[in-house]
């Protein structure tokens, strides 16, 4: 039995999650889940059927709140969004936020996904990178760190996303010490933020990843530094809700963590709390 029991990323039917945040919020009580949050993707001004529409905001934040009262006293409910980097939303009236990049920007203001089609990326690296994937890498690491520097965000969502097709597409080589050296350079400018990095299993809930974001080096270094983490689903079918939390908690105690966070089971004391992983 997991130890983790909360999820803080989460999406429903409102951006493009398969359950209904009803559904999403029955499954974790009956797992026995001490918290829950969700986080649709904020709204933006492209890729509609990806995010929260902008006309619907003020409805999510409605029935979200409704159901933090359904389940008052059993289950501490948590009002989020997942705000992209190029999202336009403002993320002040909700309970936290995560941020997360999730595309890259074309010269002419277009946008190409990560985490999307391999030979969209394929094309990008090509056209705009002079085929160079640990270019694009480059490109995608500086956006989120400046993003988060700037953004100062509760969470860091799935740090290393632009693993995703990395498999696929070999674009670079993940051991290549000039690509280890980015990555960190990026986490270490992140650090004094006080943000909490997301190990993140979806990927390897949905098969297309062996391990959780992100990768061990990542890992270690943030442990080294002092860093906390939160353990998250970025759940998007109800039946997946703890999907792969078994790695998620096996990975931490490899490289040294004996404890993680998570949304507070009692607001009242606050909105995080730490949990024991052993
Ligand atoms: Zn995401
Ligand atoms: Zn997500």
């Amino acid at each position: 039995m997991s130890k983790i029991l909360s999820s803080a990323h989460v999406h429903t039917t409102f951006c493009d999650g398969r359950s209904t945040a009803e559904e999403m919020a029955h499954t974790a009580y009956e797992l026995g889940f001490v918290s829950l949050g969700f986080s649709s993707h904020a709204p933006q001004t492209f890729d509609f059927e990806y995010c929260i529409h902008p006309s619907r905001e003020e409805e999510y934040k409605t029935e979200i709140r409704r159901i933090q009262q359904e389940y008052a006293g059993r289950m501490a409910v948590y009002l989020g969004i997942e705000r992209d980097l190029y999202s336009c939303a403002d993320p002040s009236g909700y309970d936290y936020f995560i941020a997360s990049v999730h595309y890259l920007k074309r010269p002419d203001c277009s946008y190409c996904s990560v985490d999307g089609p391999a030979e969209k990326l394929q094309k990008y690296v090509n056209e705009y990178c002079g085929g160079d994937g640990l270019k694009m890498a480059q490109q995608y690491y500086s956006a989120l760190r400046d993003y988060v520097v700037e953004a100062k965000p509760h969470i860091i969502g799935h740090f290393d996303l632009v693993r995703y097709n990395n498999s696929r597409l070999h674009l670079y080589d993940e051991e290549d010490p000039a690509y280890r050296a980015m990555v960190l350079d990026a986490l270490q400018a992140v650090r004094g933020t006080d943000a909490l990095l997301e190990v993140n299993t979806g990927g390897v809930a949905r098969g297309y990843m062996s391990d959780p974001y992100p990768a061990p080096f990542i890992l270690k270094a943030w442990k080294e530094w002092g860093g906390e983490v939160i353990i998250c689903s970025d759940c998007h079918y109800a039946k997946l809700m703890d999907a792969a939390y078994d790695k998620a908690e096996e990975l931490l105690l490899s490289v040294g963590y004996d404890h993680a966070v998570r949304l507070s089971r009692d607001p009242e004391k606050g909105m995080w709390e730490t949990f024991s992983l052993r």
